[in-house]
């Protein structure tokens, strides 16, 4: 097993809203709710889960956009939530951001090249001619012409302009990428390429990456571990090839058996009603058991104990009665 390039420990966001009436005590909405997690170097996590499960507030806290409640996060053995501003840019440079949709991050009167380069300007790296050269090859690494460089963003396809978002992150040289969705807002034949050119670059560059999605069929391919986040806590976490083989938690199973069948035609067995009802309200979770309202298997005791998240071996954890001290 090698060293994990990223741990993650007891992380939290409670965010405090506003309260509807007045002398109200203000509601909290626990986004995350103290979740552990290591990657290790060279290797894919994908965090899944249904939207509002908190999987992208995670990765905002990974990278410390945004301010964790409690919790710790450590890249190579640097305290990222302990940093300073100034050690926080420089660790900045080696964790990136992939976002789903990558036009909205870049500029649409802005040459993508100069963008690119633009990254590399933020952490005073080379002179702006070694700059455009280093942006010229990255349009190239990530399957595009260095003669792109002076196009707008709105001259590209949604395919070629994630392949910009992925060549504008690496091209400052991180160790860790955070993908936040990237192949969701992608037709089917494109995603295949995207994802493609993840694994290859891995592979290549190797990069550590955490990939997030609420479609598993997505994780599947690219995940070594695979982590199922429900009301903002990981109800499991185990080896990706385990976990489709035999999910354990009744919400993996019914997120698994929710992938669309490849038939055309065919109905997948979430539209035949394998998960049923909405995620509850992260500001009013249910007592006991955060699953227990859509739980097939619930039991009196899942309505008033919450189960912890408990190793069943082979390095697997589950959050479920079902598997209490197996
Ligand atoms: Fe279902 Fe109970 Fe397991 Fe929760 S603890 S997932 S309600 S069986």
């Amino acid at each position: 097993m090698s060293e994990p390039l990223l741990q993650v420990r007891g992380l939290a966001k409670h965010f405090r809203l506003k309260p509807r009436k007045l002398f109200e005590k203000p509601p909290v909405l626990k986004a995350v709710n103290g979740i552990d997690f290591d990657v290790e170097k060279g290797r894919t996590l994908g965090l899944v889960g249904e939207s509002g499960c908190g999987k992208s507030t995670a990765a905002r806290l990974v990278l410390r956009l945004i301010e964790p409640t409690s919790g710790e996060v450590t890249l190579d053995g640097v305290d990222i939530v302990r940093s300073s501003r100034t050690a926080l840019r420089a660790l900045r440079r080696e964790m990136q951001l992939v976002f789903q949709d990558p036009m909205s991050s870049l500029n649409p009167r802005m040459p993508v090249g100069v963008s690119i380069a633009e990254s590399l300007r933020f952490h005073r790296v080379g002179t702006r001619a070694e700059r455009h050269a280093e942006a010229r090859h990255y349009l190239e690494v990530v399957g595009l012409s260095p003669d792109y460089f002076d196009r707008l963003p709105h001259e590209f396809s949604g395919g070629q302009a994630q392949r910009i978002g992925i060549a504008r992150a690496l091209v400052l040289h991180p160790k860790l990428l955070i993908l936040d969705e990237p192949v969701s807002a992608l037709d089917v034949s494109i995603r295949a390429q995207i994802l493609n050119l993840l694994i290859e670059l891995q592979a290549e560059y190797g990069l550590t990456y955490v990939f997030i999605s609420h479609d598993l069929s997505v994780v599947k391919r690219v995940c070594d571990v695979t982590a199922v986040l429900y009301l903002g806590k990981i109800v499991e976490i185990a080896e990706s090839a385990h976990l489709y083989r035999e999910p354990l938690h009744p919400y993996t199973q019914a997120l698994i058996q929710a992938i669309p069948v490849a038939q055309p035609g065919a109905k997948s067995v979430s539209e035949m009603g394998a998960l049923q009802g909405d995620v509850p309200s992260p500001i009013k979770p249910p007592l006991g058991c955060p699953f227990h309202t859509r739980c097939p298997h619930a039991m009196e005791r899942c309505r008033q104990e919450q189960p912890p998240l408990q190793s069943v071996g082979s390095g697997r954890k589950v959050a479920c009665f079902l598997h209490d001290g197996a």
